[in-house]
């Protein structure tokens, strides 16, 4: 506790810089210009993409700030007598919403787009941004969340027979449901199966699948460079990054095309497969749902090199840079694909396997 409270202080402590420093500093027209993760958020959302605005917020402000909260909770909520149980279960979704890695990856990508315009140079902010990066992804790692449960709720040991026993998806404790239901550990309703989670994990895989289609037809960013107006969708942007550096035109393909794709075929056959009751390959089919729940948030990298580049290049009539339409799209779609995922009750796949064959999907 006493090494995670440490570290959630220095990474309060370089909050201020990391957000409202310069991260790059271009020399544009004889003129320098600052960019940095804040001034990238507000231009979208003075544009008008209000939503889209508060998706990259919450992925690089919103999580890391609720991780540094949680662990304060934990920290002095013992002597205040806290309830740690809603701070534990949020600790433990937290973990993929935390995406200052990507957004490092992200400004990386945005100086080289922009080097075909303008000079660049590291700003001040860049250390504090990296050191809170480091920091942020050594707490995820050293964040042992089946131990700190085990720390402030110990459970007794299960005396009762295996077939009675239920895991609980939120907190991962196996054990007997309490009086009224609910997960002896974390008090939330314990099923056999998590409600409506066949349904669920269908409707927000259809949605992303429709939001795709906008997100790489429409154009997701607009340059004006001396009053003509070029528009690049997904796959031209890369293209047209592919001439310069084909290094980064590959991160980008990755990330905003290989990526969600693959996601929504492997969700797509996941769940089929759970609908037809397939028994072959479970293994492989559960080890893909690890990869893509890990790979699906790096789809977010092309709207924080949008963001930020959207701060870098503004000039008005001489050189600008704006989002188009197909952020909003793909943003929404590739979080959709994250509550998917999430939604899912990865144990349906296991079920045709038993050999009780007992149907839990309702
Ligand atoms: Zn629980």
């Amino acid at each position: 506790m006493s090494h995670l409270a440490a570290m959630a202080v220095a990474m309060l402590l370089l909050m201020p810089f990391a957000f409202n420093e310069s991260l790059l500093t271009v020399h544009l027209l004889g003129i320098n210009i600052r960019a940095n993760l804040m001034e990238g958020i507000m231009q979208m959302a003075q544009q008008g993409e209000v939503i889209t605005a508060s998706m990259v917020a919450f992925c690089t402000l919103g999580a890391p700030a609720a991780l540094i909260v949680a662990i304060a909770c934990l920290y002095v909520g013992p002597f205040l007598g806290m309830n740690l149980r809603p701070v534990l279960l949020i600790l433990d979704r937290l973990k993929e919403w935390v995406m200052l890695d990507i957004y490092l990856v992200g400004i990386a990508v945005a100086s080289i787009k922009v080097q075909d315009y303008a000079d660049i140079d590291p700003g001040p902010g860049l250390v504090a941004f990296i050191s809170l990066t480091i920091l942020s992804l050594i707490t995820l790692i050293y964040l042992n969340i089946e131990q700190l449960w085990q720390h402030f709720y110990p459970q007794p040991a299960q005396q009762a027979e295996p077939e009675r026993l239920q895991v609980c998806l939120n907190c991962r404790h196996t054990g007997l449901p309490d009086k009224r239901g609910r997960c002896p550990r974390c008090h939330t309703p314990l099923y056999q199966r998590r409600r409506f989670s066949l349904q669920k994990s269908w409707a927000a895989l259809i949605a992303s699948i429709v939001l795709l289609i906008p997100a790489n037809m429409l154009p997701i960013s607009i340059i004006y460079l001396n009053g003509s107006k070029q528009q690049d969708t997904i796959l031209s942007g890369i293209m047209s990054l592919a001439t310069g550096n084909i290094p980064v035109a590959a991160i980008v393909f990755i990330a905003s095309i290989l990526v969600p794709f693959t996601k929504i075929i492997v969700l797509l056959t996941l769940l089929l497969s759970i609908h037809f009751k397939c028994e072959q390959g479970l293994k492989t089919r559960v080890r893909l749902l690890r990869i893509v729940t890990w790979v699906g948030r790096w789809s977010m990298l092309d709207l924080f090199v949008i963001s930020l580049t959207m701060s870098l290049v503004n000039r008005d009539q001489l050189l600008a840079f704006t989002m188009g339409p197909a952020a909003f799209y793909f943003g929404s779609s590739v979080i959709l694909t994250i509550l998917a995922v999430e939604w899912l009750d990865s144990r349906l796949l296991w079920d045709t396997h038993a050999t009780g064959n007992a149907d839990y999907t309702d």
